[in-house]
């Protein structure tokens, strides 16, 4: 005989366990499973260890998905005030660290401890290292067999994230319930990763690697100014990592290296004051010295900047101002902090998560179409959708 459960959360991770939280709190018997051994595994590692939970100036703007509107009904509900507030009344020390992102003084765990808390006192029940299959639904239940034995529910949330990070244990799964039930799954790629350059491309730059300087890279109307960083397979850092997920296979990225200095101007302006410096001199002013020198060396033959007419110096301001590179393609899933893409939100109702030809399933967090930028939107979406879902069960 089959267990019976008012609502069946799949996944204890960040949504997972806020839609658990609300749950149990308005009195449905609720059950969280997960295959993992620990709950709540990526808040642990997130933001170097110290958990960006939210930011506070999250908007829909912030978020990737066929239907940019989707999200706007969760996020509103449930802000990352009401998020903070929590985080508050469980006296976790937390500091902005820049562009509103808030992170833990202390560390990750606090996160994952304050959830696991809510949810003891809440009154769901957690069980992990349970290996689950694909559920079927007869007259209104949903059936699941587990490695705990069978499981019967009215309410199925599956909240088992994206395929990012294999090796923790991320899956397909929660498209393999979506296709399950016939509901469209949008295309997934990696996103939220760094990019890699093809084997000439790494040669030239291979005396760049480890260098990080303050740009603002490009793509079609979209551009970010934060850090770039110079790695052996190719760029990484946060502006390069908000940008790939705007980037398709075969498309250019371009780079401003010195953002807001006119490159040109101040190189002629070098010149004039001091004609007998190398361009290479000039630019190391505006640049990290290996960067100068690269450049100096590819874009500016002449030993002086005086032998250098405008016609030439034009070059060498473009390649600060206006680098372009086609990226050989990303690091994929095995780094990436998100997947982009998921169950097609046409399939949802936006208020509640809820599968409109399935009445009882739900889908929550990074397994839905929705893809937050790099800064604490990811997890803001998951406690939205989560606890909407939450209030819906
Ligand atoms: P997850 O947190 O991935 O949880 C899914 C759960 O489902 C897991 O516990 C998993 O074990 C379980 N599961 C999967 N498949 C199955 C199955 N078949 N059966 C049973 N259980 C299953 N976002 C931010 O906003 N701020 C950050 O600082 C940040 N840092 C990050 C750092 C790293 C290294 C990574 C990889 C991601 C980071 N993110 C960050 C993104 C963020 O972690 C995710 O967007 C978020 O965790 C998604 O929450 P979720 O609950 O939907 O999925």
């Amino acid at each position: 005989r089959a267990e019976y459960w008012d609502v069946v959360i799949l996944g204890a991770g960040a949504a997972g366990l806020m839609c658990a939280i609300e749950a149990a709190r308005r009195g449905r018997r609720t059950l969280v499973l997960d295959h993992a051994r620990a709950p709540g595994e990526k808040i642990r590692i997130s933001g170097g260890g110290r958990c960006n939970f939210t930011n506070i100036e999250t908007t829909p703007k912030s978020f990737l998905s066929a239907n940019p509107r989707f999200c706007i009904s969760a996020l509103n509900r449930y802000t990352p005030h009401d998020f903070i507030a929590l985080v508050r009344r469980h006296a976790i020390a937390f500091h902005e660290k820049t562009l509103g992102q808030l992170f833990c003084d202390g560390s990750a765990r606090q996160i994952v401890d304050m959830l696991l808390r809510e949810l003891r006192d809440a009154g769901g029940e957690l069980r992990l290292a349970t290996s689950v299959s694909l559920p079927d639904r007869d007259d209104g239940t949903f059936r699941l067999a587990t490695s705990s034995g069978p499981i019967a529910c009215a309410a199925l949330v599956v909240a088992t994230g994206g395929k990012s990070i294999p090796k923790m244990g991320a899956t397909g799964f929660g498209y393999d319930v979506a296709a399950r039930f016939g509901l469209k799954v949008t295309t997934t790629r990696p996103g939220l990763v760094p990019l890699t350059l093809d084997p000439p491309s790494l040669e030239r730059l291979a005396p760049l690697s480890g260098i990080g300087l303050p740009a603002r890279v490009s793509h079609g109307k979209t551009d970010f100014d934060e850090a770039v960083l110079f790695t052996h397979r190719g760029l990484s850092g946060p502006a390069i990592l908000q940008i790939s997920s705007y980037w398709r296979e075969g498309e250019e990225i371009a780079v401003d290296l010195a953002p807001g200095i006119d490159v040109f101007a101040a190189l002629k302006a070098a010149r004039a004051e001091n004609g007998r410096q190398a361009p290479a001199s000039a630019l190391t002013a505006l640049l990290p010295r290996r960067l100068a020198q690269l450049l100096g060396d590819d874009h500016a033959p002449a030993r002086n900047l005086a032998d250098l007419p405008d016609k030439l110096l034009r070059p060498l301001a473009q390649a600060v101002n206006e680098w372009r590179f086609k990226p050989a393609g990303s690091e994929g899933y095995r780094t990436a902090e998100v997947t982009l893409g998921g169950v097609d939100t046409d399939e949802l109702d936006q208020k509640a998560m809820q599968a409109r030809r399935v009445p009882g399933l739900y889908f929550v967090g990074e397994v839905v179409d929705v893809t937050g930028w790099l800064g604490g939107y990811n997890f803001q979406w998951a406690w939205s959708s989560g606890w909407a879902a939450g209030q819906a069960v």
